[in-house]
């Protein structure tokens, strides 16, 4: 069982003021991929004089320190994602957006050697298209 980021944070020695705590606290629970301003939001609920852009350099200092990873995997805003411990593909929603880890396949895709440029491939990411079940029985807002 992984630890989640208020924890691996109490670990770090990091400095954890009330901003940065209500910060990491919004990614608890259920892997969530949040933008930074659904961050803001939910930080907002939790301490309302929460600047923007503490929120957006307390997201910076967390991606530099690897405890959240940058997702770019549906159109809009970078989404930001906690589940740094273990390697892993998504699952995307074409309409509502909503993003679900799924774990690595064992054997990556690989492109015929013919095709490659002449690059060396370091990383694979793969992400699946679809509609969650909301969507497809019809039941989202959108
Ligand atoms: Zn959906
Ligand atoms: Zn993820």
């Amino acid at each position: 069982m992984e630890t989640d980021l208020l924890s691996r944070l109490r670990t770090l020695n990091w400095r954890l003021s009330p901003q940065r705590r209500v910060v990491a606290e919004v990614f608890a629970g259920d892997h969530v991929h949040l933008t930074a301003e659904e961050v803001h939001d939910l930080a907002r609920d939790r301490l309302p004089e929460i600047s923007r852009a503490t929120v957006y350099n307390t997201l910076n200092e967390l991606v530099a320190m690897g405890e959240l990873l940058e997702v770019d995997v549906v159109d809009g805003p970078k989404r930001y994602d906690p589940n740094v411990g273990a390697e892993h593909d998504h699952l995307v929603c074409d309409k509502c957006h909503a993003i679900r880890d799924v774990p690595r396949s064992e054997r990556p895709p690989t492109i015929p050697h013919g095709a490659r440029a002449g690059y060396r491939v370091t990383t694979v990411e793969v992400t699946y298209h679809g509609l969650c079940p909301a969507c497809a029985a019809g039941h989202s807002e959108s």
